[in-house]
């Protein structure tokens, strides 16, 4: 009898171990099930759902190649899959073990009804499995990543599988258009288009650019006019390339990529912070953000507009949130200053940045997002404190932002190099807006906010 492969965010035939499980034990039936009602408020946001039809696109097609396919279905995991088993006399599910809160809970319930056997694949490590000599997780990710590091490297990525034999009969599926994944009225989504290969070969393209440039990222990656990162992050998110293929990709290339191998590190942590605080992505561990005075009310709703617009006077801030909103991805240390201005230059609650970049990041991550955001506001569990604000002026000028203020705030491309980054008065085009606030003030008012929440 036919094996179930549920497929989730692990859209690949390479170093799939699920597949690899399955396909060894007879024909398979992969199966991707839109479930929108199991993670409730985190269903996936409109950048998200852009890719996840392509890439489910990308998988069918690949899998046709090999004589399989990918069957469609939606509706509540727990009862899709045992109704599928039902039709198919398949036997088993094969799955990849995931975190969110709400996964782990459908995996449980899933497993009460069915044989649901889960494999470790999308992280270096499995989440958990890296403690502290007393047995208990990680909290601070410094120690976090020694000990990962010293189980490093992963095991080689398996190759995909030669053939995966077919069931005698194939199920019904859905046909992708009618999930409506892609937006129609306005479509917004040229920009996506323009810069994004969704699926496994488009990862293996991005892959293989970057391998070369490996090398030069510790120095570049700060630099958001530069190309220097590797831009694998929607890939990994959707797991069409997975973390043990890029590392020994980029490992193999020679030369120090240790700085870079430590960003894949954050991506574990972020999954071992999630499985110790499931409710992150709403919750700070911290006392003193139960009451923080967030700005609310009319004026703070529009400064959170004019941040998401891209239309706060700041150029570094406004030519990130552009990228974002016309790429679905922004270069990190710009995200670093986006989210800190946001937070401490219009004291508006971190939780708002965080659904903001859920909605519009094609590399949305509940962990990753959660744990970032709450770094940068200082709410975490390891990170940077309230009162470190950055002042993006300055962090504008030292990662040398021109050329990419010149790209996304096209309003601004006729200023020379020493006014770009902070416009005067007299040289400040119509057409760009003025600062939401000034940054003196703003300091202030938020280091203000920081003593009454001390209390
Ligand atoms: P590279 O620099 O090439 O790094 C390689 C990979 O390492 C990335 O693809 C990513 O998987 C991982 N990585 C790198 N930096 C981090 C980090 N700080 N935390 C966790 N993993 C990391 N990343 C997401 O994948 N999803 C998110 O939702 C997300 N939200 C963020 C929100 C804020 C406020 C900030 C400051 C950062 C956020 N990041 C998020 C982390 C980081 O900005 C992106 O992973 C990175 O910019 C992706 O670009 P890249 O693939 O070129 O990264």
């Amino acid at each position: 009898s036919p094996v179930i492969v549920w497929l989730r965010r692990d859209l690949r035939l390479s170093d799939q171990p699920a597949i690899a499980e399955a396909a060894s034990k007879g024909p398979i039936i992969p199966v991707y099930v839109l479930d929108d009602e199991t993670p409730r408020h985190r269903v996936m946001g409109g950048a998200s759902r852009w890719w996840l039809h392509h890439s489910l696109a990308s998988l069918d097609a690949t899998l046709r190649e090999k004589g399989s396919r990918l069957i469609l279905r939606r509706g509540k995991c727990e009862d899709v899959l045992p109704r599928l088993m039902e039709e198919t006399g398949a036997c088993e599910v094969h799955a990849l073990r995931h975190y969110e809160p709400w996964w782990r809970n459908a995996e449980k319930a899933v497993a009460k009804k069915l044989t649901l056997c889960l494999h470790h694949g999308n992280y270096l490590a499995p989440p958990g499995s890296v403690t502290t000599g007393s047995g208990s997780p990680y909290k601070i990710f410094t120690p976090f990543w020694r000990a990962l590091n010293e189980r490093m490297p992963p095991p080689e990525p398996q190759r995909r599988p030669q053939a995966i034999a077919a069931p005698d009969r194939w199920p019904k599926s859905d046909d992708l258009d009618d999930w409506n994944l892609l937006p129609t009225r306005p479509d917004w989504t040229g920009g996506l288009r323009d810069t994004w290969e969704p699926g496994e070969e488009g990862a293996k393209k991005r892959l293989r650019a970057f391998k070369d440039e490996a090398a030069r990222y510790e120095g570049q990656r700060n630099l958001p006019a530069v190309e220097g990162t590797s831009m694998l992050s929607p890939h990994l998110h959707f797991g069409e390339v997975s973390p043990a293929q890029v590392w020994h990709a980029v490992s193999s290339e020679g030369g120090t990529v240790s700085t870079f191998l430590g960003e894949l590190g954050w991506r574990d942590y972020a999954q071992n912070v999630i499985l110790q605080f499931p409710d992150y992505g709403t919750k700070s561990p911290r006392d003193n953000f139960d009451s923080f005075p967030w700005r609310s009310g009319k004026a703070a709703q529009q400064d959170l507009r004019a941040w998401q617009q891209g239309r706060t006077g700041y150029p570094i801030v406004d030519a990130g949130m552009r990228q974002l909103w016309h790429t679905g991805w922004m270069h990190n240390r710009v995200r670093m200053i986006a989210a800190s201005f946001m937070i401490k230059h219009l004291l508006i609650d971190w939780r708002e940045g965080e659904q903001w970049f859920w909605d519009t990041l094609v590399d949305a991550d509940y962990a990753s997002n959660a744990v970032n955001w709450q770094w940068t506001a200082g709410s975490g569990v390891d990170s940077n404190m309230f009162v470190r604000i950055m002042a993006p002026l300055s962090q504008s000028e030292k990662f040398d932002a021109a050329a990419y203020i010149r790209e996304w705030v096209p309003e601004l491309a006729d200023l020379p190099d020493g006014e770009i980054h902070d416009p005067s008065p007299v040289c400040r085009p119509d057409a760009y807006p003025d600062r939401l606030i000034e940054h003196r003030a703003a300091r202030e008012r938020a280091l203000a906010a920081w003593d009454k929440a001390k209390g």
